[in-house]
């Protein structure tokens, strides 16, 4: 051997084809131990370069200390392309194209989505068209064209969130505190016949308890059209009952006040739970009656704020939580497992 470097290109030649025949980790290991091991190949021409000329020798090391670098860095390429090879040979091996598919686990609707879907598909087989309004909401509509004015006492029905007027150009808004102000909007673009529902989440600031969340959905119903009378409003509210919660179903109105009609009326169905008289009923407490929702006969000035002729035009309206519909539906004794979101507690249904 006169010099290491004429022969290089000979042996990284050599060195680089059987490295690309071994095929398992015994022929890798004889690969390493035959080049770079200590009586291997390259090794030997490292030694050799103290028998050179002193002027070769700083050439010739570095050469091959590149080449030593180079192959060391191709073993670990081919070791690790052995290995990604043998394991999908292993997947491959135990994937069975031939056994049946697992199962995915179907997904369902929020108790309270479906409810609310069962509500407006009974009033959608009533006529009524559903739409939808602004969750943020003008002043006006909440609460001022539904006849309850600033400083008015009704306000304190609906404690409100109010919107920070530094961020709304001075413009009084808020989040809607019930569906109600659809009403306002609607009959102000709309002339009768007027057949709609609303649902919509409404907020309310108070503190949350078994009973109040301070957010909930709301469905509000409202028909304006000549002659129509607190027999419509009752017939269309036990057609819903009766769908909702049962053909025997008899509902009862009781006198209420709401400021956007007259008269109101407190709406309920009779207990579907015990026979209408056991003090231990979990839902009428004995009482036998289950209140549903607030309604009555849309007060003639919202009518007329809407330019209607109200000689001519007559409506009714009512809401309803849906929150409340599902609870009573399905025996739920604590509005908050509604909006915890446990699937322990949302598979039940
Ligand atoms: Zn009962």
């Amino acid at each position: 051997m006169t010099s290491p470097t004429a022969t290089l290109a000979e042996v990284e030649q050599d060195a680089r084809e059987r490295l690309a025949a071994a095929s398992d980790e015994a022929a890798l290991e004889a690969w390493r131990t035959g080049v770079l091991g200590r009586s291997g190949t390259l090794t030997g021409l490292l030694r050799g370069i103290g028998a050179l000329p002193e002027a070769e020798r700083k050439h010739a090391g570095a050469a091959l200390n590149v080449l030593k670098q180079s192959l060391e860095a191709a073993l670990e390429e081919r070791r690790d392309a052995l290995r990604a090879a043998a394991l999908a040979s292993t997947v491959a091996d135990a994937l069975d194209v031939t056994l049946p598919g697992r199962p995915m686990r179907r997904g369902r609707l929020h108790p309270v989505t479906q409810v609310r879907r069962e509500i407006l598909d009974v009033f959608a087989r009533l006529g009524f068209a559903t739409v939808e309004g602004p969750e943020v909401e003008l002043e006006r509509y909440n609460f001022d064209l539904l006849r309850i004015p600033e400083h008015h006492p009704a306000r304190d029905m609906w404690d409100t969130f109010w919107l920070d007027p530094s961020t709304t150009e001075g413009v009084s808004m808020l989040l809607r505190t019930h569906t109600s102000p659809m009403q306002a909007r609607f009959m102000e673009t709309h002339e009768p016949p007027i057949r709609i529902v609303v649902p919509g989440r409404c907020y309310r600031y108070e503190a949350t308890d078994a009973t109040h969340e301070w957010m909930l959905q709301q469905v509000e119903l409202l028909a304006v059209d000549e002659g129509l009378s607190m027999a419509n409003l009752k017939g269309t509210l036990q057609e819903f009952a009766r769908q909702m919660f049962g053909p025997q179903r008899k509902v009862l109105m009781r006198n209420s006040y709401f400021p956007f009609v007259e008269p109101g009326v407190e709406l309920s169905v009779d207990c579907f739970v015990c026979p209408g008289n056991d003090p231990a009923c979990p839902v009428c407490r004995g009482s036998g009656w289950i209140e549903i929702m607030g309604a009555g006969m849309v007060h003639p000035e919202i009518l007329e704020a809407a330019g209607y002729d109200t000689r001519r035009y007559t409506g009714f309206a009512a809401g309803m939580g849906v929150e409340r519909v599902t609870m009573l539906k399905y025996g739920i004794t604590d509005i908050r497992n509604l909006y915890q979101n446990d699937p322990r507690f949302l598979a039940q249904f």
